[in-house]
């Protein structure tokens, strides 16, 4: 099966992390990843979504560091997707290490939050379950048909405070500012390889991570123009290549106008980590539960 990954990006990988830890990557991208989801506050809770489970014989376990996030143990997504709350949208099937930047962002009830490549909105509709729906979110998407999956599932979660803009977020004008900004940067997908997609080699190219890194650092300094000063952000990846993190992140901080924010939240010593170049952010490994993932929480200093 090793066989199977671009030897590329192997080497890539023994060049930053080393031979032992790029086994264990390797191992993870090889496991059948468990199906997890998210209750949607907004129209359930924890406790109906447990009896719904228990009655229908579903095993699941908790993580944690979120009291929302469940791990399904002897179903798979298809049976999930059955479910009267799936139907209903009182739950959203997402992967754990996806959960994970909403909660590092701090969104706050009565903000103006951006959500700079939303779909298919994801942490979207899990922000504004973490502001009761009670802030502003503008949700920017550039794929025209994406950005109607977006639009979708907003509208199947309940959300209320979301204003879906369906442009790119590099034009977004200046003229606004934010409190909160959240940039799930497009990225190779380095941290979750289909080791089966027996078209991997042709899909994952050099050529797309110099794309990406492109796109990254563009969107990254449109994050940091439209942030207010002394304000936050969340930049994240589902890939676990420097190229696409760290080295953006140290881009930008060569500027000098912002900081890095440690991220820090109940249960995090449990996640599976990597090591990272920058202390403070988070890069995670991916195993039967995670998808390779990096994140950033980033301040725009005040000017004096
Ligand atoms: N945050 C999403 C979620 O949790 O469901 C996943 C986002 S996905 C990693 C990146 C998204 O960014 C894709 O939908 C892609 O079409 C969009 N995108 C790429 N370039 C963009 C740009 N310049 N402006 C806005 N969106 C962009």
């Amino acid at each position: 099966m090793e066989e199977k990954i671009p030897s590329f990006l192997k080497e890539k990988l023994e060049k930053q992390y080393g031979k032992d830890i790029t086994s264990k990557i390797i191992q993870g991208y090889k496991t059948q990843r468990k199906v997890t989801f998210r209750v949607n506050t907004l129209k359930s809770n924890i406790e109906e979504i447990e009896k719904e489970l228990e009655k229908s014989k579903i095993e699941y376990e908790k993580v944690p560091w979120s009291k929302e996030a469940f791990i399904i143990e002897n179903v798979r997504e298809k049976e999930i997707k059955n479910l009267d709350s799936y139907e209903k949208g009182n739950i959203y099937v997402q992967s754990l290490s996806s959960m994970l930047p909403p909660i590092v962002l701090e969104p706050k009830e009565g903000t103006d939050i951006l959500d700079m490549a939303a779909a298919p909105g994801g942490k979207t509709t899990q922000i504004a379950t973490l502001v009761n729906n009670k802030a502003s979110i503008t949700a920017c998407e550039i794929n025209k048909i994406r950005a109607e999956r977006l639009k979708y599932n907003i509208e199947k979660q309940g959300v209320t405070c979301s204003y879906v803009m369906t442009t790119d977020a590099r034009k977004i004008d200046n003229f606004f500012s934010f409190d909160k900004i959240l940039l799930d940067a497009p990225c190779s997908g380095s941290g979750t390889l289909d080791i089966n997609n027996l078209k991997l080699s042709e899909i994952f190219t050099p050529k797309l991570i110099q794309k990406s890194t492109a796109s990254q650092f563009a969107l990254l300094k449109k994050a940091i123009n439209l942030l207010k000063q002394g304000k936050e952000m969340v930049y994240s990846t589902c890939s676990i290549l420097q190229e696409e993190n760290e080295q953006i992140i140290n881009k930008m901080l060569s500027y000098g106008n912002i900081e890095i924010v440690p991220i820090e939240f109940e249960g995090m010593e449990r996640l599976p980590l990597l090591p990272s170049k920058i202390k403070g952010t988070l890069c995670v490994r991916p195993n039967e539960l995670y998808e390779g993932f990096f994140i950033a929480k980033i301040r725009k200093k005040k000017l004096n």
